[in-house]
């Protein structure tokens, strides 16, 4: 326990339950229990660049305990085998609770990822937005009834039941702490599944409270598990875990394709939400400037550090010079700062190597003939800015174009014509998302028809609802974890034929 922290000035302005919650060295949660012995981790304010907390760390045999404790939560009585209308009770009165500590994990992920408290209070109330749809789905497993066709039909009937996986093993990215946990827990548990979270070292913080909330709205111990700790240590052991049944991961396509390679070894079913490089297209029929707040809103967000962001912009020739000017104004107009001002806007990227990787991959488009309509570089002060960037004249050969940034950063490429708008944009290895702009019909039946990618937001953008499905084509993902397919995702079907 440490009474006083370095990042001092920013605990100032969080409220005191959060400070004194900040104050312990948190531990870790294994079958409901804290489990404290091991090393700390600093956590560190990314708006300052100072350590605001410390945590437990988790090795493999931490791993290994949360695995069992998540198994014996997972045979006993109370979780799998409730009734659908309990579990989804269960799911309903966390979803309260964390309602009612919204204010204080908005605060906790704003300090934690650096993201600007009104963004953070949005992404909190989607995330139990969420939890709520996610009670209903424990009540919406349905299996089928058949009379198979090759069987006698007075002798024979056939069941498909639907049964939850087992453990679930979840790996989280820092860009949305416990909101992203939010978002995704709801699923996995509605459906009868238990959980061994790690999430990210940067940002353990967020997913240790949502479980201590969980557990007082009467959560059985060992159903939720939390063990903080580094990707190559705890994130690896517990995909390599035999006794790990499914695994959940986001995060980059890099270290998606590792753990899908872990996860063949053990045959272990593997969704992956990982990177993009969102095209946005902007037709000369489009309301302009709503395609403009549109597009530079979403790609500024949470400092485009964000799997969705429209990162390549490609504006139709005859009004190329009026969106450029408008993304430019916007980009302009934005408030870089400390995230729990509530004026911020914009806020740090999560670290120094990130900020020093974005500033290095513009750098190298510069130097390659790119020109930046606006920021193009750091910002002063002791955290991670960077400005919001405008990229002009960048080519396919450069990694600012190919390449996810994951920073404030986006570029603008004019086409000519439809064919050339299809081209450019399916022109990457990825396929998350992608906006298209138009008030004509046919230009959006068309590039709804040929943009490859999971998503497709037509005159909208980061349009999420719990009820969608959402994930990735080529490089950017596999399988879906929400909406509709949360069902098929963490459950699997037992085939019953009863001879009478
Ligand atoms: P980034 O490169 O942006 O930090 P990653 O995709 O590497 O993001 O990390 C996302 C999550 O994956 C984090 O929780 C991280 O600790 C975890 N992780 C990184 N490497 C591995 C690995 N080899 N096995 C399991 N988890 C990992």
């Amino acid at each position: 326990m440490t009474s006083t922290r370095d990042g001092a000035g920013t605990l100032a302005g969080v409220q005191p339950s959060l400070r004194a919650w900040l104050e312990v060295s948190r531990p870790m949660l294994i079958g409901g229990v804290p489990v404290g012995d091991a090393p700390p981790l600093a956590v560190e304010d990314p708006s300052t660049g100072l350590r605001i907390a410390e945590v437990a760390i988790a090795g493999a045999e931490h791993v290994d305990r949360a695995v069992s404790s998540a198994r014996a939560a997972f045979e006993a009585d109370d979780w799998r085998w409730l009734a659908a209308s309990d579990r989804g009770r269960l799911i309903r009165a966390a979803a309260a609770v964390v309602d009612r500590h919204s204010d204080e994990l908005a605060q906790l992920d704003a300090i934690d990822a650096g993201i600007p408290i009104g963004l953070s209070r949005e992404l909190i109330a989607a995330g139990v937005g969420s939890l709520e749809y996610a009670a209903g789905t424990a009540a919406r497993i349905s299996g089928d009834a058949l009379a198979p066709s090759g069987l006698p039909g007075d002798r024979f009937g056939a069941r498909v039941l639907r049964e939850p996986l087992g453990v679930v093993a979840m790996i989280l990215p820092w860009n949305s702490p416990a909101a992203m946990l939010l978002d995704k827990i709801g699923n996995v548990l509605a459906t009868g599944n238990t959980a061994v979270v790690k999430p990210a070292e940067q940002t353990p913080l967020g997913a240790l409270r949502v479980a201590e909330l969980f557990a007082g709205a009467g959560l059985p111990p060992g159903v939720l598990n939390v063990v903080p700790g580094l990707g190559s240590v705890a994130g690896a052991a517990l995909v390599e875990h035999p006794g790990v049944d499914a695994i959940s991961f986001t995060g980059s396509t890099v270290t998606g394709k590792r753990i899908a390679a872990a996860a063949a070894a053990n045959l272990t079913p593997v969704s992956l939400e990982l990177g993009g490089k969102s095209p946005a297209l902007v037709f000369p029929d489009a309301d302009l400037d709503a395609a403009v707040e549109t597009v530079a809103g979403n790609a500024f967000l949470l400092s485009g550090q964000f799997c969705t962001a429209p990162s390549r912009v490609f504006v139709h020739r005859q009004v190329f010079d009026e969106v450029l000017a408008g993304l430019c104004a916007v980009a302009g107009a934005l408030v870089v700062g400390p995230p729990l001002d509530p004026s911020t806007t914009t806020g740090p990227l999560i670290s120094g190597a990130q900020r020093e990787r974005v500033l290095g991959l513009v750098g190298s488009g510069l130097l390659a003939g790119a020109r930046a309509a606006c920021g193009g570089d750091a910002v002063d002060g002791p955290g991670h800015y960077v400005a919001p960037t405008v990229l002009t004249g960048t080519t396919r050969e450069m990694a600012v174009e190919r390449e996810e940034v994951f920073g404030p950063v986006l570029s603008v490429t004019p086409f000519d014509g439809i064919d050339e708008a299809v081209r450019l944009a399916n022109d990457t290895p990825y396929g998350l998302a992608a906006g298209v702009f138009t008030g004509g019909l046919a230009t959006a039946e068309r590039m709804t028809r040929d943009l490859q990618a999971g998503n497709v937001w037509i005159n909208c953008y980061n349009a999420f609802d719990p009820a969608l499905p959402f994930g990735g084509y080529k490089q950017s993902g596999r399988a879906r974890e929400s909406g509709t397919a949360a069902i098929d995702r963490y459950t699997q079907t037992k085939t019953v034929v009863t001879a009478t």
